[in-house]
């Protein structure tokens, strides 16, 4: 059956809905926002809302609807956007009362994940970056966006760095042109749940018609200005991502006024997996903030801060100038603490400056984001004071790029009420005084007010009804009202015109009230709509300087950021790193910045730790387990990323040499929740750090190996680190339970052993925590055991076990020469297996040699061990 006509109404809905059919079209209708057909399904699930069915009695022409009231916006937006999906807000654009027939209807936002400004829809301690990636030959160029702030970077790159760098943006929202649909980067990218892929049209991401968008929003006929080569890559992903704002905002950008180059070799690299094995912004198992580096070093006082902190610790620097001009800074704030303190006061005052201004310019603020933009602005005096004549170049720098914007703020003042209300079309925002108008039309509406006190009381005497009264509604106007009981008592003159019957009154108009209402309520009207020009003026105004305001909340936050590292090394005991060149590491005393901040106060053990070409740089770490060789090497690498923020460094004294990448792998036991075959993952991982690592990274290696039976890992350990030492001689720290490992000292100049220590006392053993040269010689892995709750029978067995070994092959094995160590070790190893093994029972054996424990799961494991029992 044909589709019957659609109602005026439903035809002007899919008008609207064909302009962007992904988003889910929010239509509002009275009071409340409706979806149809698949969107409300889609909607009912994603926001636990009813579906109904509009036209029920049409059967199959029935169409589902589901909808919530006006006021909901906010939180079903912020649902909407939080599932990664977009929603188009359709909004009735003229007055109901006023419409000729149907009335007219518009989207006014499109609200999507990566192009929020509302403060109610965004954290307001972490960036909301939109994305664009484009391929173009053997390049591809990214662009990111904060609509939020105005901060637009770009840069180009290759194919194999595109999800390292998305992985350190970690983007809201990216947008790819149709025609990469099928390419398998953007195939991998749409593959992960957290990260919404908007497909936009490939005429937005050609070179000439990108060129043409970023010429337009930036008012320059080349780009090379800010440093961009205008035939680039990363030019048509900055192209498509204008031209996307364009179409979600429906408004003004100029708060969008530069574009930055983001350069990556100024950037530490640090891949995915190192950001999270070191835990920078959140943590490994729980993935939250809490308890992660950001975390526990933000003493920052504005969420402008907070944000700039985790950009910092994102992309740490690699240019020692840059890193010590830093650091000259947090060194005079950390020296100067009234400065610091008057200054951290200040900026608890302070609100969020960057995302106000970006409000004003995207026409979302609202009164009172105005007010909080001018008790910002009025702040600045004090800060930019504080500033002046600063020894340290950096903080000088920040004195001038806050420009106190004294019309803007006087501006605000002087129209905007102390205290505004939400509503903006309601009246009471602007402050009597400022608009003779407007003055006049209040007080029209005042007197009127007393007009109708006096004509009341009138009435009643004209009337003796003591109880009339005049009253007033949206619907009918002002009326007079007379209850049936009052009504006895007295006489209806004839003037008096019926107008409405309620339940225990009536109404009536005099034509003198009619002319009143007339009068009145066009001047309350006239006022309101008065007040609502004047502070849409007031925005646009604000807006034009919104490009001055977010540079000096810019300033703003770079000074709560230099501030609040430096209250760090206050508080916690920290020393200015000395940042060279040199791929040296010479730490006294260094501590682990979270383990330190979290134990009680002198709990943690501080440890030394000195690498440099002469004296070694590639340190093999053996100890038991729970001695704390991940914290130690940890350490290190926090140290290192610490440094090169141009922050202070928890240690008595440290130099420490620039690294241009850093790789962290944590053991593969921590990534079995992940599911995936740890081996296999642990060595891409590993190819990848010895592919890429150069004479001046770090390398941080935390039980490598340990996903395949003992002799494949000790000989990968192995290769691995000789790999490390003779080709890549890098500075290298490397954890390991493979006590055969330490031999390698004897034939590699730069590789050193170190150990953990560990007391003993009364056969208990006591972690010391304490770094020491030299390979450790004793195991305690049974010991740990105990400690672990593990019963004693088994204690027992594995200790006679241990004697037979030790018996058979002498306390440390040992190993041969490195020429051709592996395939001797790998003998060595057989035979250490035939006798261990032939002391059981051959059924266990046979259970035994089936399993490969690199394949394994613990509930494998488990479930192996029972049966072993078993056969025991
Ligand atoms: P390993 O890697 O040797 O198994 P970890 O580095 O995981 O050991 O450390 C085990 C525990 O010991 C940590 O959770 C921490 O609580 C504690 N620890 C490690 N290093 C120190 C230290 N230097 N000072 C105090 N406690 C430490």
């Amino acid at each position: 059956m044909a589709d019957p006509a659609p109602t005026p109404m439903m035809q002007q809905y899919r008008e609207m809905k064909a302009r962007d059919p992904d988003a889910l079209l929010l239509f509002r209708m009275g009071d409340f926002y409706e979806m149809f057909g698949d969107d409300a399904v889609r909607a009912s699930a994603l926001l636990g809302i009813a579906v109904t069915t509009r036209d029920k009695d049409k059967g199959d022409q029935a169409v589902p609807m589901a909808g919530f009231p006006h006021q909901a916006l906010e939180t079903y937006l912020a649902k909407i956007v939080q599932a990664g999906q977009r929603a188009a807000v359709c909004d009735q654009v003229e007055d109901a009362r006023f419409a000729k027939g149907l009335v007219k209807r518009d989207v006014v936002r499109v609200v999507t994940p990566g192009t929020l400004t509302d403060e109610a829809l965004l954290d307001p301690r972490a960036a909301n970056y939109l994305a664009a990636v484009v391929e173009s030959g053997a390049r591809m160029g990214l662009a990111w966006v904060e609509l939020s702030t105005g901060r637009f970077s770009l840069t180009s790159l290759l194919r194999t760095e595109l999800a390292d760098e998305l992985a350190r943006l970690d983007p809201a929202e990216t947008i790819a042109s149709e025609l990469a649909v099928d390419a398998p980067w953007l195939r991998a990218l749409r593959g992960q749940q957290s990260h919404p892929v908007t497909i936009r049209p490939s005429w937005d991401f050609q070179l000439e018609q990108a060129r043409k968008t970023l010429f337009e929003q930036f008012g320059v006929a080349t780009v090379e200005g800010f440093g961009v080569d205008d035939r680039s890559p990363e030019i048509q992903a900055a192209g498509a991502l204008v031209a996307y704002l364009r179409e979600t905002q429906k408004s003004a950008l100029g708060h969008i006024a530069r574009l930055t180059p983001y350069r990556r070799a100024e950037v530490l690299a640090l891949d995915e997996t190192t950001r999270r094995s070191l835990e920078l912004t959140k943590t490994l198992r729980e993935g939250k903030r809490e308890g992660s580096l950001l975390q526990v070093i933000d003493r920052t006082a504005t969420p402008m801060g907070a944000r700039l902190l985790s950009e910092y610790v994102t992309s740490p620097l690699t240019s020692p100038a840059l890193i010590e001009e830093r650091l000259a800074a947090v060194d005079e704030l950390f020296q100067d603490s009234g400065l610091r303190n008057d200054l951290r006061q200040a900026l608890g005052e302070a609100y969020d400056l960057e995302r106000l201004a970006a409000r004003a310019a995207t026409g979302r603020a609202t009164p009172r984001d105005l007010c909080s933009l001018a008790r910002t602005l009025a702040l600045l005096p004090r800060v930019k004071a504080r500033l002046a004549a600063r020894r340290s170049k950096r903080l000088s720098e920040l004195e001038a790029a806050i420009e106190l914007c004294p019309e803007v703020r006087s501006a605000i003042e002087t129209a905007l009420v102390d205290d505004p209300p939400l509503a903006i079309k309601e009246g009471g925002l602007i402050r009597p005084g400022c608009h003779e108008e407007l003055d006049r039309l209040r007080s029209a509406s005042k007197d009127g007010k007393s007009w109708i006190a006096r004509y009341q009381s009138e009435q009643i005497r004209r009337t003796g009804i003591a109880g009339l009264k005049v009253g007033f509604n949206n619907v009918f106007g002002y009326y007079i009202e007379i209850s049936h009981a009052q009504a006895q008592r007295g006489e209806i003159p004839a003037d008096y015109i019926r107008k409405q019957t309620v339940k225990n009154a009536e109404r009536y108009y005099t034509p003198e009230l009619k002319e009143f209402e007339n009068e009145v309520r066009n001047a309350d009207e006239r006022a309101n709509a008065l007040e609502y020009e004047l502070f849409l003026a007031l925005r646009d105004r604000v807006s034009a300087d919104a490009p001055r305001l977010i540079q000096a909340g810019s300033a703003l936050a770079q000074v709560d950021v230099l501030a609040a590292l430096a209250e760090l090394a206050a508080r916690q005991g920290y020393c200015r790193p000395e940042v060279v060149a040199e791929p040296v590491f010479e730490v006294e005393a260094g501590r682990h910045p979270v383990l330190d901040a979290i134990l009680p106060r002198g709990e943690f053990v501080p440890n030394d730790t000195m690498l440099s070409p002469e004296k070694g740089d590639l340190l093999l770490i053996t100890g038991p387990n729970m001695a704390g060789k991940s914290t130690y090497i940890r350490q290190v690498a926090l140290m290192a990323i610490l440094a090169q923020i141009g922050g202070f460094v928890p240690a008595r004294r440290a130099k420490i040499g620039v690294v241009d990448r850093l790789f962290a792998r944590v053991g593969a036991t921590d990534e079995l929740s992940r599911g995936q075959s740890t081996f296999m993952v642990e060595m891409t991982e590993t190819a990848n750090i010895l592919n890429n690592a150069t004479k001046q990274s770090l390398v941080i290696l935390d039980e490598i190996g340990r996903g395949t039976s003992t002799f494949d890992g000790v000989s990968l350990a192995w290769a691995i680190t000789e790999h490390l030492h003779d080709v890549v001689g890098c500075r290298a720290l490397f954890a390991t339970h493979y006590h055969e490992l330490v031999e390698l000292e004897k034939t590699k100049p730069r590789l050193r052993n170190a150990n953990v220590a560990v007391g003993e006392s009364q056969g208990e053993i006591v972690f010391l925590h304490r770094i020491a040269p030299g390979g450790a010689d004793q195991s305690y892995g049974i010991h740990v055991a105990r400690l672990a709750g593990v019963p004693g029978p088994v204690l027992d067995r594995a200790r006679e076990i241990l004697a037979f070994l030790e018996k058979q092959h002498g306390p440390d094995p040992g190993l041969p020469e490195p020429e051709g160590p592996i395939r001797r070790k790998v003998k060595s190893g057989r035979a250490l297996q035939g006798s261990l093994f032939a002391s059981l029972p051959e059924p266990m054996l046979a259970e035994l040699r089936q399993v490969d424990p690199g394949a394994i799961t613990p509930e494998q494991a488990v479930d192996l061990l029972k049966r072993l029992r078993e056969l025991a």
